[in-house]
């Protein structure tokens, strides 16, 4: 038996450096640096462990959708351990929103042909949530999300979802889409050895047409929800500093009183 398990990461801006917007109100992915989302890393990390404790043939595909640089994402997870990397990238995705990008990720897992799709809860820069769902109900198979174990048995994924008052398991047959928390185990650092042989793995570059997907169905055009106005957060201003000469705690009340936090 064979497994053939897609995993979606997602390309992002890096949250530690200065994040702006274009002139059109979309996320400025040209003056950034950027990497895998964090999020997506746990993702690759389970579908390696289902491999590794498996005793079927698995493959693990990771796919992206995003700009030139976005292979930088896809040489990570292929140098953790995946097998070979998929690119969608079109000058006509500029602007495209969640609705849209889960077409074009339905439309790519669909040709590249999947058992079992993972992504991540979340991606670090969008925060949204819902793309796997979308996914999901794109192509027609179950979707078990938010899960902070997973493994695979006998054509069945199944899984724990951590609620604040209880914890559910769940399966369902496949094909399906997971999605996992960080809660699911530290995502491994890639080896030397990792690295290396990602050089040589396999990268295929897709645009729409190679989907059958139209520039109108997706980007700016496509888009079901618009970015209509943003603002620069102001600038930090210096914090108040309480000095304890005896009335502290007071003071410290006041102030948190005065904030409204108490
Ligand atoms: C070039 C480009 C320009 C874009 N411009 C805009 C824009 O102007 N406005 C806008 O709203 N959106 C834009 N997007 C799409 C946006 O970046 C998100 O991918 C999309 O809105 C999904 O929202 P999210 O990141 O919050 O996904 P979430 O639902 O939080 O993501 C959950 C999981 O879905 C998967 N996933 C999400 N996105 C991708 C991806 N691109 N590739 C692979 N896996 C993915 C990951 O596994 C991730 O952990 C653009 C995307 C690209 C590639």
């Amino acid at each position: 038996m064979s497994l053939r398990i897609v995993v979606t990461v997602k390309y992002v801006p890096d949250a530690t450096g200065d994040r702006g917007f274009a002139d059109d109100l979309t996320v400025d992915r040209d003056d950034v640096d950027g990497l895998l989302s964090e999020l997506d890393e746990y993702a690759v990390e389970q579908a390696l462990q289902i491999s590794e404790n498996s005793d079927d043939d698995v493959e693990i595909t990771v796919l992206t959708v995003g700009p030139e640089d976005a292979k930088d994402a896809l040489r990570k997870a292929l140098s953790m351990g995946a097998d070979k990397a998929i690119h969608v990238e079109d000058d006509d995705l500029h602007g495209t929103d969640a609705m849209g990008t889960s077409l074009v990720l339905a439309k790519a897992v669909e040709k590249a042909g999947y058992d079992l799709v993972i992504s991540g809860m979340a991606s670090t820069d969008g925060v949204m949530g819902v793309v796997p769902a979308l996914v999901a109900e794109r192509l027609g198979v179950p979707q078990v999300t938010l899960l902070s174990e997973v493994s695979v048995e006998d054509g069945t994924v199944r899984g724990r979802r951590d609620g604040d008052a209880a914890s559910e398991r769940l399966e369902a047959s496949l094909p399906a889409v997971v999605s996992v928390t960080d809660q699911s185990g530290e995502a491994r650092y890639p080896s030397f050895k990792g690295i290396m042989a990602a050089k040589k793995k396999p990268v295929q570059s897709w645009d729409l047409s190679d989907l059958d997907l139209d520039g109108d169905e997706v980007g700016l055009a496509g888009a079901y929800t618009a970015v209509e106005s943003a603002q620069e957060r102001p600038a930090r201003t210096a914090g108040t500093v309480v000095k304890d000469e005896g009335e502290g705690g007071r003071q410290l009340a006041e102030f948190l009183a005065g904030q409204k936090f108490v």
